[in-house]
Order: structure tokens, then C-alpha cells, then sequence
């Protein structure tokens, strides 16, 4: 399905107390990777704005943690219905902005969708412990909010990554603010509309548009306690070392290097299809796409796969199949990694560049899948997080010299490998030194309720952003011991 461009420009806002308001910094355009037009404008937040709507969250949180769990989760089912009420219109309009297809703008939203499942279910699963500890005596957990906590999202996924944290955040208690990604503000809006529609009282979600001070104003204010993140590496750590300089709890998402093993008995269908949609999917724009394949072997055993993961990606076509690249930018930057690989020995066997752009598009940002050979472990394209639909073959004898490859990169978030033989799928397992690791599946992203996170340059912090694995990062747990009677007897702890 054609992607519905909005005809007009959006005036995007900030979502405050429950009211839509107009930025008071600068201005900044939006602009579709589809055609290369503006189809919406904001005006950042400057400190002053962040300061007022962080004091406000707070006063509003106060009342909201009082609320019990289960009222608490009655907004967001509300909210559910709404976000699969309005899905299709959403997914236009996230794709308007971050360059997906529908099917991806709309698979985005489910998985939000599918985070929400899971905070709509704590009041029934997260029970919290309480034993007798001795004669008369109780140890409990109770969870408790941590008080207003921030998010900063980057632009591949626009409604998912958010998700991944609003629901979890609020359910337990929690004020959100949020600094959306400022090349996909539009998608904010949809969502704070929703959960006013939803019933979730004015204050506990302020939507703050913006860019770097934006953030800065709003790790630094005294009340937020706790704030994730989801960017590129860089970023990452910088927003890290901010938050934990002040003593902040930071859970910090970074970008991505994910490979795939592909071994001789790998059946070719599944291999094809899954290799193929892992590195074109989102156009490679996303943080689980696979970025370099490590072929095992002798070359004639693995052909054939190579053969139907070239013919599934280059029937793909722009526009439909594939989306846009975020900026003309990164379109340069992709071409530019393409030619430089070829100076040190690629060989380009699909090339993206010879890629034509969908008609009344010409002026948006494309490029198609590519694949490079041959490629050298350790250059650009083996390390490199390029973030757009390009694939690194490297060739190697075994298993031992494909995981000393993928162990060699920065990274860690995902590792794949495509085989029938359990026991080289455990070895892999064992072997790659990332958070998510999948077998004959292309894109290992856990479903709920396991939680999703990488490690090393992939994620500054401690715990994962969803499932049971973030639910101590957004909450705090109180330790209570009670006695209610005298004991007769004294033991070593009375
Ligand atoms: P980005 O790092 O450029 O921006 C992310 C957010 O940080 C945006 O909201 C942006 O406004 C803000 N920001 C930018 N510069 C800042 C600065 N100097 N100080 C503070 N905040 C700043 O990332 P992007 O280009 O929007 O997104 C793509 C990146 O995100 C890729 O590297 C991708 O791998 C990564 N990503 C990771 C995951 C994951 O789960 N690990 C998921 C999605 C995307």
C-alpha cells in the first residue's frame, strides 16, 4: 500500500498539562524522506518551558501514585483501543516521517501495542513477595514509582521505541516526559491525543519537541529520577555520563553492528527470505538489522543461498516493499560507503545505487539493497554502523573464524545463525557477544514478555528497556519488615 503523505504542513506542538502548546525556541522544518517535502514544522522548548512542565509532572505524579495499580491500568486499556482504533491512520503518518512502508509503520505500533499487553497485565503478574521470616514476623517487597521519568527517542521508530516505555512507566506509577525525535515529531501528537482520549489525568505525560538543549534541560532538572534513551551510540553515552554524573539512573540504547552466520546446511528458503528481509527491512534503518553475513565454508556450498537472498532483494520494489532513508544526507553517506568499499576489494553483486526512484518521488531519498563480497574484516563495512539496506559478506572457514568476527566489533545488540544442525546453532549461542541472539530467525527481536536489550557499545546502563527486565529500571522497591507482636523467643536478628 501507497504511504498517505500529509497534503499540508503540521503544526507540531508540545503536549503540556494535557493541552497542546507551540514550542517557544527555534523553529525546525520536517521533512519526508517520500518526496523530500516539509510536511510539518516545530518550535523547540527552551529551559524555562522544560523547567514549568517537569514541575507540573511532579505535582501530577504525586497524586497519580496514589492511585491503585489496577485504576491505573483501567487509561491504559483504554489507551489499547484507541492506538488499534486509529492504527492505520497512525502508520501513514509515521511513515510519512521516518520513511517506512505501511506494513512497517503499522508492525511498529502492534509491537507498541504488544508492550502495552504486557503493562496492562503487571496488576496480575508483578505480586510483589511476602514471607514470614520468623515467629510473628513479615519481610514484603512493594513496588513502588520512582516519581517523573524521561525518555528521548530516536527517528526509526517513531511510535514502537516510546512504546516500549510509555505504558510500563505510567502503569507503575511513574510521570513521562518525552523528547521525541525532532525529524519525527508528528507521531507525538497522535499519541498524547490518545491518552487524553484515554482518560490519564493532565500532567503525567508532557511531550517536550526540541533537540540537543531540549535534552539537556530536561536530564538536568532536579525531579527526574530516571531517564532511558534509544540513538546512536554517541549519543548514548553522552546522554549516559550526563545522567550518572548526577547521580541519575540512565538506562542508554546505542546503535548496532548485528551479523549473521551462515552455515552450508542452512535451509535455502528460510535463509533467503530471512537474511534478505533482516538487511532490507525499515531500508536498514533499524537498530536489529542485520549488517554483515559471515558465510562458513566452501563458497559452492552457500551459493545457493546467497542466490535467493539476492533474488528476494532485488524484487523488492522502492517505495512499496522498501521505504525512504531518513535524510539526502544519509543516502550520500550510504553511496559514499559503497564506493569506499569497493576501493578495498568489494565486490558490489546487487547494487543499490542503479536503484530507481518510485515515479512523483524523484525527489525523496532512496537507495536499493545492496550486497558487497568479499568484504575485509575490520574495514568501514565490517565495523561501521551505516544504518540503511546494506549487507557486508565475509567469507570464513569455520565457525570459530566467523564468531572472532563478530566478537571484534564494538557492538553487541543482536547475532543470527542460519542452520538445521542444533548443536552449531548452541555453539553460536554460546559464542556471540551480544544481548539478543536468534537462530534461523533474521531479526532476534524477544517478544513479550522477554525483555529487549544488547550490551556492550549497544546499551549504557544496567537491565533491559521492556519486559520483566525493565520493570526495577521504572520503579523502586521498598523493603518492609513488620512485627506486630512481642516475641517470646530473641534470635540472632531480633
Ligand atoms: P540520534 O542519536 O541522532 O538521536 C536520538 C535522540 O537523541 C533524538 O531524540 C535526538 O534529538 C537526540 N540528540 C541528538 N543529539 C543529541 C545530543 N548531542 N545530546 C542529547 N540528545 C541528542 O539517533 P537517530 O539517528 O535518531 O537514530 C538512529 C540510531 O538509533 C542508530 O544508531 C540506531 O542503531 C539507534 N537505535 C538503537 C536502538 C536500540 O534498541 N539499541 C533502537 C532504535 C535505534
Amino acid at each position: 500500500m501507497s504511504i498517505k503523505i500529509p497534503a499540508a504542513i503540521i503544526n507540531c506542538q508540545n503536549f503540556i498539562n494535557g493541552e497542546f502548546i507551540k514550542g517557544d525556541g527555534e523553529k525546525i522544518q520536517v521533512i519526508s524522506p517520500y518526496n523530500g517535502k516539509p510536511i510539518g514544522e516545530f518550535f523547540s522548548t527552551t529551559q524555562s518551558v522544560v523547567e514549568s512542565a517537569i514541575n507540573d509532572a511532579q505535582v501530577a505524579q504525586r497524586a497519580w501514585a496514589e492511585v491503585p495499580m489496577k485504576e491505573r491500568t483501567k487509561v491504559m486499556f483504554n489507551f489499547r483501543n484507541i492506538l488499534l482504533r486509529d492504527i492505520d491512520e497512525m502508520a501513514h503518518l509515521k511513515s510519512s516521517e521516518s520513511g517506512k512502508n505501511f506494513d512497517e509503520g503499522k508492525a511498529g505500533l502492534m509491537k507498541g501495542v504488544e508492550v502495552l499487553e504486557y503493562a496492562i497485565a503487571l496488576q496480575n503478574m508483578d505480586l510483589g513477595g511476602r514471607v514470614e521470616v520468623s515467629r510473628g514476623v513479615s519481610c514484603e517487597y512493594r513496588r513502588e514509582p520512582v516519581g517523573v521519568v524521561a525518555n528521548i527517542t530516536p527517528f526509526n521508530f517513531p511510535a514502537m521505541v516510546p512504546m516500549w516505555t510509555i505504558p510500563i512507566a505510567l502503569t507503575l506509577g511513574n510521570a513521562y516526559i518525552w523528547k521525541p525525535s525532532e525529524k519525527t515529531p508528528l507521531t507525538s501528537m497522535k499519541i498524547a491525543a490518545a491518552l487524553k482520549e484515554a482518560g490519564l489525568p493532565n500532567g503525567l505525560f508532557q511531550v517536550l519537541q526540541g533537540t540537543k538543549d531540549t535534552v539537556e534541560a530536561i536530564i538536568d532538572h532536579e525531579a527526574v529520577k530516571a531517564i532511558g534513551f534509544v540513538g546512536s551510540t554517541k549519543i548514548a553515552k553522552a546522554v549516559y555520563d550526563r545522567g550518572t554524573n548526577l547521580g541519575k539512573r540512565v538506562l542508554a540504547l546505542g546503535g548496532a553492528k548485528n551479523h549473521i552466520v551462515l552455515l552450508p546446511d542452512a535451509n535455502p528458503e528460510m535463509a533467503g527470505v530471512g537474511i534478505s528481509d533482516s538487511f532490507t527491512g525499515c531500508a536498514g534503518q533499524r537498530c536489529m538489522a542485520a549488517s554483515v553475513l559471515l558465510v562458513v565454508g566452501d563458497p559452492k556450498d552457500t551459493e545457493k543461498h546467497i542466490e535467493k537472498i539476492i533474488a528476494r532483494a532485488s524484487s523488492l520494489k522502492l517505495g512499496t516493499d522498501m521505504g525512504a532513508i531518513i535524510t539526502k544526507a544519509q543516502v550520500k553517506f550510504l553511496r559514499e560507503a559503497i564506493t569506499k568499499a569497493e576501493a578495498t576489494g568489494a565486490k558490489v553483486i546487487l547494487d543499490g545505487r542503479k536503484s530507481i526512484a518510485p515515479s512523483g518521488m524523484e525527489e525523496g531519498n532512496w537507495i536499493g539493497p545492496t550486497i558487497l563480497d568479499n568484504v575485509l574484516p575490520g574495514s568501514e563495512a565490517a565495523t561501521v554502523e551505516l544504518f540503511g539496506p546494506i549487507i557486508s559478506i565475509i567469507r570464513c572457514r569455520d565457525i570459530s573464524e566467523a564468531m572472532k568476527i563478530e566478537n571484534s566489533v564494538s557492538y553487541g545488540n543482536a547475532c543470527s545463525v542460519f542452520t538445521s544442525n542444533g548443536a552449531l546453532a548452541e555453539k553460536v549461542i554460546r559464542m556471540a557477544s551480544t544481548g539478543m541472539v536468534g537462530v534461523n530467525v533474521g531479526v532476534p527481536v524477544p517478544r513479550e514478555p522477554f525483555s529487549f536489550g544488547g550490551v556492550n557499545a549497544s546499551k549504557f546502563g544496567h537491565g533491559d528497556i521492556t519486559g520483566q527486565h525493565s520493570l526495577d529500571f521504572w520503579s523502586n522497591i521498598k523493603k518492609v519488615t513488620v512485627k506486630w507482636e512481642k516475641q517470646n523467643d530473641n534470635n540472632w536478628m531480633s
